[in-house]
């Protein structure tokens, strides 16, 4: 952790692509930089009681902007976070708030958990799912208590992300007693909201259906699409599009694959992977590598897992026309590159993933009105900002001969410098 600090953050996608959007826009290095970095990071080490013993688990929180309203993200926790990549996911909410429209910033939080020490200090079988749960109640418990005032005045807002889901909000809400100081609520908990768990799917799975008609203009019952991961985004997401008639040939996560060419029937692969923590031993399907994944001859590929899977060395190898980034930052600048040389099309995930944090606006409204909204009613509005915001990142970026990506950072950067200007927050500087 300390060497970390030492450290200069490396260059991201984000920071160049905002770097060359801020120059675009006339702006001063200095206001670029502004809107780069983040407001405030906070490193925390918990102590936290699991099973009677004390481990140290050590986590990170980036507020990165308020500028257009309170900081809202998700909490991540695996074994590889890290400060910059905690950072950079912080400014992608911003950005994702940006392009929304909706009344937030950015923040997130990164929780290391050392899965593979944990389970040889508590001699455990790997895959214990009822031993992941005890642990990530603790950990989050633990840390909700050290950060109630934070989540209680509504400074920072969290919600599930990697490694956490309903579960662990309704510890926080356990802390803080607040609904509104937590969106991600498990149903029946005060303030939940109906259609929250599988909003970041609906929306993934609504953006893919529309840019299939219109820039693949492949109807979907043609269609063959691959994803990676297979959890809270990667659950729902499969299984819209499998009711929508499309064919799902491979699906992977962290521990294996299945691959059928004529379609995986996923309400029985749900079941599966519900009861075995993965996809992996699903008996209709064959097995497939993470590697072959990503060569699969598909029409759409969807990185639905973790960060920077297409990179330098898989991005030549890719057969799909057109990538919708359902994950965080699943492609590195260099794969980026190789995807737009090879003239694949790239849905940014600021559009694509947005549908969580939209139902995540409704459900803090509806949390603090004590007014309930139907599902039907919260999927018509994921559907009409994600649909409008894709149309107006088409016409800017045909307007501006840029791609997908670019547009969409170009719009969400022209919104935050907006409200920093008018909130002060640039001081005198001027771009
Ligand atoms: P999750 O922990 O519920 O599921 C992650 C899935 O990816 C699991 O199936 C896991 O096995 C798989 N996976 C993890 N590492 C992998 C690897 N190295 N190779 C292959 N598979 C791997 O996480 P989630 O909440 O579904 O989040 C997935 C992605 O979507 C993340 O990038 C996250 O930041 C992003 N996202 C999530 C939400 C949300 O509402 N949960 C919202 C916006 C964006």
């Amino acid at each position: 952790m300390e060497e970390i600090l030492l450290t200069k953050e490396p260059p991201t996608i984000t920071t160049l692509l905002m770097k060359k959007v801020g120059k675009k826009m006339g702006l001063k290095d200095e206001v670029i930089r502004e809107i780069i970095n983040p407001q405030r990071i906070i490193i925390f080490k918990l102590s936290c009681s699991i099973l009677g013993k004390f481990p140290i688990v050590w986590g990170c929180i980036s507020l990165h902007n308020n500028a257009k309203g309170p900081y809202k993200g998700g909490i991540r926790l695996a074994e590889d976070v890290d400060i910059w990549e905690t950072v950079e996911l912080s400014r992608l909410m911003t950005l994702k708030t940006a392009i929304s429209d909706i009344e937030f910033g950015g923040g997130k939080t990164g929780i290391r958990v050392n899965w593979k020490e944990l389970y040889k200090t508590f001699r455990k079988k790997p895959l214990d799912r009822k031993f992941e749960k005890i642990v990530k109640m603790d950990i989050i418990t633990s840390y909700a208590h050290l950060f109630r005032d934070l989540f209680i005045s509504h400074t920072y807002i969290p919600a599930p992300d990697m490694g956490t889901g309903p579960d662990e909000m309704t510890f926080i809400y356990n802390e803080t007693l607040d609904p509104a100081s937590v969106t991600g609520k498990p149903e029946g908990i005060h303030g939940w909201l109906p259609g929250r768990k599988e909003s970041t799917g609906y929306g993934c799975a609504f953006i893919t259906k529309k840019v299939a008609k219109d820039i693949l203009k492949t109807r979907l019952e043609n269609l063959k699409v691959a994803i990676q991961g297979f959890g809270n985004v990667g659950q729902p997401l499969a299984l819209y599009l499998f009711e929508s008639g499309i064919k799902i040939i491979g699906i992977t996560d962290l521990y294996g694959g299945v691959y059928d060419v004529d379609g995986l029937n996923i309400p029985r692969l749900i079941t599966h992977a519900v009861k075995n923590g993965t996809v992996r031993g699903f008996k209709e399907a064959k097995h497939i590598t993470n590697e072959d994944l990503f060569k699969l001859d598909v029409d759409i590929l969807i990185p639905a897992a973790c960060s920077h899977v297409i990179d330098k060395n898989n991005a030549s190898k890719i057969r799909a026309k057109l990538i919708v980034e359902a994950a965080n930052m699943p492609i590195t600048p260099e794969g980026m590159e190789i995807l737009k040389r090879r003239k694949i099309k790239v849905i940014p995930g600021i559009l694509a993933n947005s549908g969580g944090v939209i139902a995540s606006m409704e459900e803090y409204a509806s949390s603090l009105s004590a007014i309930k909204m139907e599902k039907e009613k919260v999927f018509k509005i994921i559907e009409s900002k994600i649909g409008n915001n894709m149309e107006l990142i088409t016409q800017i970026s045909e307007k501006e001969k840029v791609d997908y990506v670019e547009s969409a950072v170009m719009i969400a950067m022209d919104r935050v410098y907006k409200a920093m200007l008018h909130r002060k927050f640039l001081g005198e500087v001027r771009g």
